[in-house]
């Protein structure tokens, strides 16, 4: 007789759904799960938190457009994974958490790690419940992954009871589902299309904002076209980075607040008018900008401004039908518009800015001289991985991606702790298809300690992640080794010191030699850049290059005084 177990059942399942890395921590009572994900040819990636797990999982969802799994133990081992599954529902990615659950005998009882997990997902999640048999399981794995990726993508949570998972089955008599079909692809009515072509038309200071639902959506080769096509000046969000090259001609990063303020018709490709983009309104907006706003969810139109055009359905179709009409039209905003000229002056008074203190190189160093120097020395076609406040938010305006999906960072959420499970994500899918891509982690001292014992990871599956950690002793800011002496003398750290400060030029790099990877300190522009050389040719194993820079180390000075609140 030809049985089949539970755990078999899941991994054959999620194989047959296309779910190629699975991410997690085995325990009772779900280490069979693993081993049958290994043998039904799913790549297994065993991580020191389930937090780190699902972050990493929900990433493969974001650059493959297929959700990566995450498996956990019950009880405190789903909990962990909350946080990535709160992270995926917020950044709109796909993933699939496979979580085992008490005994269904010893359910109320008190059983050992019993926890109500289908329920406590149900916040997190678009989906989330337990076969009721073995032969459930095929279609509930469907239902799970073809639910993570329709519609607006998101986490969804499948639970499996403890006994189901060694009990076994006949195998004829389980059916068989096959892979559900990609997303069915929705186009906006024609008649909005229209409207919106008028709009764009009569616009003076128009904006094209690229968030990365565009990025997910795949839509970078229509997007290039279309901005080429119609001349426009566009600006991506901090994940939007990369549909089209920072480079691009088109490309008014540098002048972001300006263009922000001053456009006068907005068309939006894939991003919510949230915080990230300062809820569409004024102070940052201009009070009577029209948005065209471009989405798959119908729930997100008009959410803090009314759209003056909404254009329901997937980015790439919709900015296919776009282009069409401009193209029919023969439309092209003129380069030589009065806007034009006003963006190309702002980015080039910023330029020299950044520049001038990119050039100090004074020790201990501050942000921008990090960055410059990086930036110089990283390959083009490299994922960038970001995480920290400074560290990420002046990062993002000095390191370029070229690519789409290259940058990953905290996201929607604003969570700190996902780049190391990020990177040991993009770099699995590295290792898997060869394309020689480097990933590059770049960490504030403080987001790395969230997850800083992933090094580990890295260095048991040789994963050549080259992370650097701009390290300021602090959250935000801190103080250096002398003054943190003087402090001691004080009285109790606890009552003196700073609540923003760590542990002064603490030594990351050690942690990364301490599991056989390559640690360097450095403190200035010559160690890091011959640290970040030596780093960037080793492909057998990860580096940590832990840069110590000036404590007090700041944003530039912003033109507008609501900038220089953090995270802005
Ligand atoms: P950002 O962080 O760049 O501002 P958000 O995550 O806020 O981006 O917004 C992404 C938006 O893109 C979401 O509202 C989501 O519904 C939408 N989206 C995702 N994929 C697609 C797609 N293929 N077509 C259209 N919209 C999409
Ligand atoms: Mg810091």
């Amino acid at each position: 007789m030809d049985e089949v177990t539970g755990a078999q059942l899941i991994a054959e399942s999620l194989k047959a759904q296309k779910v190629d890395y699975m991410f997690g921590i085995v325990g009772v009572p779900i280490i069979e799960v693993a081993m049958a994900a290994q043998a039904a040819g799913i790549r297994y990636v065993g991580m020191r938190n389930e937090q780190a797990a699902c972050y990493a999982a929900s990433a493969i969802g974001y650059i493959t457009g297929r959700p990566g799994a995450c498996l956990v133990v019950s009880g405190p081992g789903l909990i962990h994974a909350l946080g990535g599954m709160a992270n995926a529902n917020m950044n709109c990615w796909p993933v699939v958490v496979i979580g085992g659950s008490s005994d269904r005998n010893q359910e109320t009882a008190g059983a050992f790690q019993e926890f109500p997990q289908v329920e406590a997902c149900r916040l997190y999640s678009k989906f989330s419940a337990r076969p009721s048999s073995l032969e459930a399981i095929p279609s509930v794995i469907e239902k799970a992954v073809r639910t993570s990726i329709y519609g607006r993508p998101g986490a969804c949570y499948v639970d499996i009871a403890g006994d189901m998972v060694n009990a076994k089955v006949e195998r004829s008599k389980v059916r068989e589902v096959s892979c559900c079909p990609p997303p069915p692809v929705s186009l906006a009515d024609q008649g909005s299309v229209t409207e919106a072509i008028s709009v764009l038309k009569a616009a003076k200071t128009p904006l094209v904002i690229i968030g990365k639902g565009a990025a997910y959506g795949r839509a970078e080769t229509v997007l290039r076209e279309f901005i080429e096509t119609s001349g426009l000046p566009f600006l991506p969000t901090p994940m939007g980075k990369g549909v089209l090259p920072d480079d691009h001609a088109n490309c008014v990063a540098a002048a972001r607040s300006r263009a922000l303020l001053q456009a006068d018709v907005i068309l939006l490709f894939g991003a919510r008018l949230n915080w990230m983009l300062h809820f569409g309104l004024p102070p940052r907006f201009n009070p009577n900008v029209k948005i065209i706003q471009v989405d798959l969810c119908a729930e997100e139109m008009g959410n803090n401004v009314r759209p003056a055009v909404a254009l329901l359905g997937d980015i790439s179709a919709v900015a296919t039908q776009l282009l069409m009409c401009v193209r029919r039209d023969g439309w092209k905003y003129p380069s030589n518009a009065e806007w034009w000229s006003m963006l190309k002056s702002k980015i080039a008074a910023n330029a020299k800015i950044s520049k001038a203190l990119a050039l100090q190189s004074t020790v201990p160093l501050n942000y921008y001289t990090v960055f410059h120097h990086i930036s110089q020395l990283l390959p083009h076609d490299c994922i960038i991985v970001s995480e920290g406040a400074n560290t990420m938010d002046i990062g993002r305006t000095m390191l370029n991606n070229y690519l789409p999906r290259h940058r990953l960072d905290a996201g929607t959420f604003g969570t700190m702790g996902v780049g190391l499970g990020f990177a040991i994500a993009a770099a699995a899918v590295e290792a898997s298809q060869n394309t020689g891509r480097r990933v590059v982690c770049v960490e504030g001292d403080s987001a790395f300690g969230f997850s800083g014992m992933e090094v580990e990871t890295m260095c048991r599956y040789s994963l050549p992640v080259v992370v650097i950690v701009v390290n300021n002793n602090g959250i935000y800011s801190g103080v250096d080794s002398e003054t943190w002496k003087a402090m001691k003398q004080m009285g109790e750290l606890t009552s003196v010191a700073p609540p923003v400060s760590l542990l002064p030029e603490a030594r990351y790099d050690e942690v990364m030699k301490a599991f056989g990877g390559r640690g360097l300190l450095v403190r200035t522009v010559e160690e890091l850049r011959s640290a970040l050389q030596l780093s960037l040719s080793d492909w057998e194993r990860p580096s940590l290059i832990n840069v110590l820079i000036d404590p007090s180390s700041d944003r530039k000075q912003q033109e507008f005084p609501w900038l220089t609140r953090s995270n802005l």
